[in-house]
């Protein structure tokens, strides 16, 4: 059963609720980050369409199963953007709504999952609140929905929502353990630099953002010892929000320090550059130059092609000064 362990309650209210013939026709399961919304709403399609199981789970092992599992089953329509497009339009819609409005082709539930709903134009939406309003007999929508984006209140209110939230730290932990893989010190880390998503934790690792945040905090201890901050620019070729978020955060961390040497940070792993910055930056400087890397922060995420290099010049000037390298 491949459901994650801070899911398979939603899991179980949603299956129960299909058990016993009182499930909404429209199923919003609402998140703010990956947590696992995607395998979760895949294990309840299988169940729904499973003909064996006679349990909440799916059998995993009838023909239907296997359909589902190879992405052939009839009666389940993920709808996502065309190629080359961003977005999901009323067309795409209108051509899923038209093939399942018959019956199902086993006799079934229909299911029509949109993985991405923020993806839907303003006109989907509008279409969508129509079908809502008077949905097709036998079909379950399953809507997978980001809190990070905006949605009508209309549509939320046409739908039973389910929020689902990251397990807590100490779960988190339980469940990397059983990988057996990594330090407790980096995975408390890692969890903490992703709002406590074991799954986002989880890429950290598997990709190359490991490795090259260790770099980069080699580099920040580097400068700090040459007395030249500057030098840093260059390093912020690639990745450049995700390295001044780690700025931010180790700064953070920081100041957390000065007021408790036992305070939760997030940087566990980077004690030794937490105390070299502590001796060099006042309280109130730490303040001060937080808020220019959260301005900084702000820029590169929210202007399109702004110059990095020009963005970085004023935080690290002012480092530069609180260090008393200029
Ligand atoms: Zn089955």
């Amino acid at each position: 059963m491949k459901i994650y362990p801070w899911l398979k309650k939603t899991y179980k209210i949603i299956i129960n609720q299909h058990i016993s013939k009182k499930l909404h026709h429209a199923v919003l399961i609402r998140s703010r980050i990956n947590i696992g919304s995607k395998k979760l709403i895949f294990q309840l399609c299988k169940k729904i369409l499973c003909k064996k199981s006679k349990n909440i789970f799916s059998c995993n092992v009838c023909h239907y199963c296997k359909l589902i599992d190879s992405k052939n089953h009839p009666d389940l329509n993920i709808i996502l953007p065309e190629i080359n497009k961003k977005s999901i339009g009323i067309e795409n819609i209108i051509k899923y709504i038209k093939k399942v409005q018959n019956t199902s082709k086993f006799g079934k539930q229909t299911i029509i999952w949109i993985p991405k709903v923020h993806l839907l134009t303003e006109s989907s939406i509008n279409s969508f609140l129509k079908i809502l309003e008077d949905p097709p007999s036998k079909i379950i929508f399953f809507l997978d929905y980001c809190s990070f984006f905006k949605l009508k209140k209309t549509f939320k209110s046409r739908c039973i929502i389910y929020d689902i939230y990251p397990p807590i730290e100490k779960k988190g932990l339980f469940w990397f353990k059983k990988i057996k893989k990594y330090k407790e010190k980096n995975i408390l880390t890692a969890l903490r630099l992703s709002e406590n998503s074991p799954i986002l934790a989880k890429k950290i690792f598997d990709s190359s953002i490991w490795k090259i945040r260790k770099k980069f905090y080699k580099k920040i201890e580097k400068y700090i010892k040459k007395k030249n901050l500057f030098k840093l620019i260059k390093h912020f070729k690639n990745n450049t929000s995700k390295k001044i978020y780690w700025i931010f955060s180790l700064i953070l961390d920081v100041i957390k320090y000065y007021y408790n040497k036992n305070s939760k940070i997030i940087n566990l792993d980077q004690k030794k550059l937490i105390k070299i910055i502590k001796k060099k930056n006042n309280l109130k400087n730490l303040y001060f130059i937080i808020n220019l890397w959260k301005k900084c922060f702000f820029y590169i995420k929210n202007i399109p092609n702004v110059n990095f290099k020009f963005i970085l010049l004023e935080p690290l000037i002012q480092w530069e000064k609180i260090f008393n390298f200029l």
